[in-house]
Formats: C-alpha cells, sequence, structure tokens
C-alpha cells in the first residue's frame, strides 16, 4: 500500500504516522518528492481499511492497495528515477547516458588495459570484463577468476574506470567487494534467488541481466529479491530474450524500456552485443535504445575480436566503438542526456 502526501507536509505528521505503522508490524519508506510525498508500507497491509487510514491521518491525499507483487521496484512506490552513484559515475535519471564498455572476458594483463584506454578515449564511463564466465560447455574458456578480477582493478587504476563485473557464485563475494564496482548477475543467474539474496546484502550496486526466457515482471521480481535484502541500487538489463527467431542470437525486446521505465524507477539498460551476437547490429540497436529512453548500453569491444576467447563475433573493435560514440553522443543530446 502506498499514502500520498503533499511536499510540504510537518515533519511530526510523517513522524507520528510512521510510529503508529510500525507498532502494528509494517516497515515504512518514506520517498520525499519534489511535489508530493510517497509513504511506502511494507509487510502485510491486508488488516489496513483505506477509509480508516485517511480518516485517522487528514494530511494524507490517497491511499492505494499496490496490487504487483513487487513493492520496492515498483514506480508506485518510488515516483522519481532512482539515480544510483558510484565511484564518481551515474547511473539512472534523465541528465546522463551511462556506457560500460569492455571485453567479455578479461584475457590477459595487456588485453584488458588496452581496451580499458580505448574505451576510455572514446567516452566510455564505465569498464566491463568477465572474470567468471557462465559457459554452456564445460570444455570452454571459464574466465581467469580472481586474477581476472585483480587486471580489472589494475585497468580501473589506469584509466579512473569504474568496473562492472559478473559474479557467479555467493562464495566469491568477498572478492567483488574488494575489486569490483557494479556487480552483475547474469542471464542464466536471474533467479538464483539464493544469489540475489546475498548481493542484498552488500553495499554495492547490482546489474541485473534479464533470464533468457524471462517476463518483465520476473525481472522485477529478481530485482525485489535483492532491494528487499536492503540494497536498493539495482540496475536493469535487457539483452535479448529467447523467440522463435534463430537469425539473431536473441531477440532485443526494446518494448522493455518503456514497460520497465513506466513500471520501475530503476535504471533500465541495454546490451545489443548479447542480444544479437553480432558487431554489425550493435549500433542500429544501441541508437534505438538511446532513442527510447535508455539509461545506459552495456557493450563489448575487444582489441582483436577475431582471436577473443568469448563472444568474439559480437565484439566491437576500439575503432568501431569510437564511431558508435559519436553517434550515440548525438542520440543522447536529443533525449537531454549527455555521455
Ligand atoms: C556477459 O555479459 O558476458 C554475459 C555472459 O551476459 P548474459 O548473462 O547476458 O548472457
Ligand atoms: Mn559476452
Amino acid at each position: 500500500m502506498v499514502l500520498t502526501t503533499k511536499a510540504d507536509i510537518k515533519t511530526s505528521d510523517i513522524a507520528k504516522i510512521k510510529e503508529d505503522l510500525e507498532a502494528l508490524g509494517l516497515e515504512i519508506q518514506i520517498n520525499y518528492g519534489a511535489h508530493k510525498n510517497v509513504i511506502a508500507l511494507l509487510g502485510d497491509v491486508s488488516a489496513i481499511n483505506i477509509d480508516w487510514i485517511t480518516g485517522k491521518y487528514p494530511f494524507i491525499e490517497q491511499a492505494i492497495k499496490i496490487s504487483e507483487p513487487y513493492k520496492k521496484a515498483n514506480r508506485r512506490f518510488k515516483p522519481d528515477d532512482t539515480v544510483i552513484k558510484v565511484a564518481g559515475e551515474i547511473i539512472g535519471g534523465d541528465k546522463k547516458l551511462a556506457v560500460i564498455a569492455g571485453p567479455c572476458s578479461v584475457e590477459s594483463k595487456e588485453q584488458v588495459i588496452e581496451i580499458a584506454k580505448g574505451v576510455k578515449e572514446s567516452g566510455a564511463t564505465f569498464l566491463r570484463g568477465g572474470a567468471y564466465k557462465p559457459r554452456t560447455s564445460p570444455y570452454a574458456f571459464q574466465g581467469m577468476g580472481l586474477d581476472g578480477l585483480k587486471l580489472l582493478y589494475e585497468a580501473k587504476m589506469e584509466t579512473g574506470l569504474p568496473i562492472v563485473s559478473e559474479i557467479m557464485s555467493s562464495s566469491h563475494l568477498d572478492e567483488f567487494v574488494e575489486f569490483v564496482d557494479v556487480l552483475q548477475i547474469g542471464a542464466r543467474n536471474m533467479q538464483n534467488f539464493e544469489l540475489l539474496k546475498q548481493v542484498g546484502k552488500i553495499n554495492k550496486p547490482v546489474l541485473i541481466k534479464r533470464g533468457l526466457s524471462n517476463t518483465i515482471e520476473e525481472l522485477l521480481m529478481a530485482a525485489e529479491y535483492v532491494m528487499s535484502e536492503g540494497n536498493e541500487k539495482v540496475i536493469l538489463c535487457e539483452r535479448g530474450i529467447r523467440t522463435f527467431e534463430s537469425f539473431t542470437r536473441n531477440t532485443l525486446d526494446l518494448s522493455a524500456i518503456p514497460a520497465l521505465k513506466r513500471l520501475t524507477h530503476l535504471p533500465v539498460i541495454i546490451d545489443p552485443s548479447h542480444a544479437t551476437g553480432m558487431a554489425w547490429m550493435v549500433e542500429p540497436m544501441a541508437k534505438a535504445a538511446v532513442a527510447a529512453g535508455a539509461n545506459g548500453l552495456i557493450i563489448e569491444v575487444h582489441n582483436d575480436p577475431k582471436k577473443a576467447l568469448c563472444d568474439g563475433p559480437q565484439s566491437l573493435t576500439v575503432e568501431e566503438f569510437r564511431t558508435l560514440m559519436g553517434k550515440i553522443e548525438k542520440i543522447a543530446e536529443i533525449e537531454g542526456k549527455s555521455i
């Protein structure tokens, strides 16, 4: 349930209603907005009668029962966009476009440093790179593990770019807290609820990729798992879903952008690399995503895509990434965003 009040309500009124409702065993979250405040009630609200509550507290303008199963992620709970600040960069809101770029996997020091410098020069705001890779085959390159995370950290020291990397097991949580700025939950782990709960207990942003065959509501419930543990710094990523179409690696659901932006206050980013599986399709899909209102992009870039140990066919060269950035900047500007 959410209760709305005018923005200029007295703090003593807020304190009183908070105390009364907490005494009923509810968790209360107050979101202050420019025009109105939203008092969100979490827990079993079945005993709360709307007429009773609006009668008892005359400063409440509206009381609405929320039917969706996601609460903390719900835009009705928090009308204003969530803006996540991380290591001097921003993801979310309508002013900045976040651009996360880098290799699918960290392969060597030279590789990751060269790519990091290249994408930084072209205007990327975060460096991505996998150290633990979710591969379909157990015989395929599994990533460099902790050594890979350390190389990403070195690349951060060299370029200043904050690091995004995928965590596959909560047994690696300490390593990620030490070396990584944004923890990525990969598509295959979107419904690994124990892992979601574990990353919900830390104080670092979590980027959740939509599962291969998951609905928008299931993605929002994954975010809710993280948020319900106390970590509200969640970023959602559409990376293509499985459909009958086999020309592209996946089918990019661009309509997820306006849908998610309506349903949630969380930042929404697009991964045109995994969505299409082909480097030549990354530019048109990235442009479309920015025009459709995405808060950011995550793009695979490699210094030598033909020799990449993972996802070479969908990786841009550093040069191609630079060209893409020039085009994206113009579209972002039309949308009122800078990079
Ligand atoms: C990745 O980002 O390299 C990756 C494995 O992504 P996804 O989980 O979307 O397949
Ligand atoms: Mn990849």
